[in-house]
């Protein structure tokens, strides 16, 4: 979308409430009008930008430090990577792209951003602590003294639909488990995504059809029934599209990551 395309969302966004702004692609970066995109964004509330980290530039991050600095906002970087060395996120996201998304994060510490490294868990529970520490070790080494983590788990969609397996049809929530449940962990309870496409329910079914609910956020503030396989991983896990807001712990085998 076009800078001009995202301010009059944002407008439209202050008449329905919003009070956060997450920016997600594909890749951010390649859209070149994301610094002032971001810059745009901190008029109206704090946001956070989700990034592969490969692309980031010194010029960028001196500009948007500048605003964040000038803004009552926040501006938080969310570094997505499919695992916590070369070996597992490389095979996945391309050679050479774990060491330059750990580029990435030192140089937004550089900047003073103290960015959360967000990874999809692809190993066993028990391995969680040996694999979290020596990734804690990793970013230590890339000049992150303060480091943020979060651990999100595999949704069945796209290439991990072939990687692993599809979600079956009886992978579903259903009427029953959603008594006493606290539906407000659903990121589709409170939030919508905007693509040039118009207004749809959760970045997490974006390319489905269905998920389209009008053309501005005004026209898509209506209920969802929880019908995809994906759901059914939300309600296992919770708010798994939000920021973390605290350090982390390792879980145990029934607990969420959040
Ligand atoms: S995948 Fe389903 S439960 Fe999760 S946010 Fe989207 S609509 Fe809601």
């Amino acid at each position: 979308m076009s800078r001009a395309q995202v301010r009059t969302h944002l407008d439209e966004s202050v008449d329905v409430g919003v009070k956060e702004y997450y920016f997600t692609g594909g890749e951010p970066f390649l859209n070149p009008e994301m610094v002032p995109i971001l810059i745009d964004s901190l008029e109206y509330g704090p946001a956070t930008v989700l990034t592969n980290g490969t692309v980031l530039k010194e010029r960028w991050l001196e500009q948007l430090a500048a605003a964040e600095e000038a803004s009552c906002y926040s501006l938080e970087f969310r570094i997505s990577i499919d695992g916590f060395c070369a070996e597992q996120n490389d095979p996945i996201r391309g050679e050479g792209t774990f060491d330059r998304a750990m580029e990435g994060v030192a140089l937004l510490n550089e900047f003073g951003f103290l960015p959360i490294v967000t990874a999809a868990r692809s190993w066993r529970l028990e391995e969680e602590e040996r694999v979290v520490d020596a990734f804690l070790d990793r970013l230590r080494a890339a000049g992150c003294q303060r480091p943020r983590l979060k651990i999100l788990p595999m949704l069945r969609l796209g290439a991990e639909e072939t990687r692993s397996s599809p979600y079956a049809a009886s992978d579903r929530v259903t009427r029953t488990m959603l008594e006493g449940y606290d539906t407000s962990q659903f990121i589709c309870e409170h939030s919508r995504i905007v693509s040039d496409r118009g207004v749809h329910v959760c970045p997490i079914l974006l390319e489905m059809p269905d998920s389209l609910l009008g053309a501005k956020l005004g026209d898509a503030d209506k209920s969802f029934a929880l019908k995809h396989g994906a759901c059914l991983t939300c309600y296992q896990h919770g708010a798994i599209c939000s920021n973390p807001s605290a350090g982390y712990r390792a879980p145990s085998s029934s607990e969420s990551t959040e």
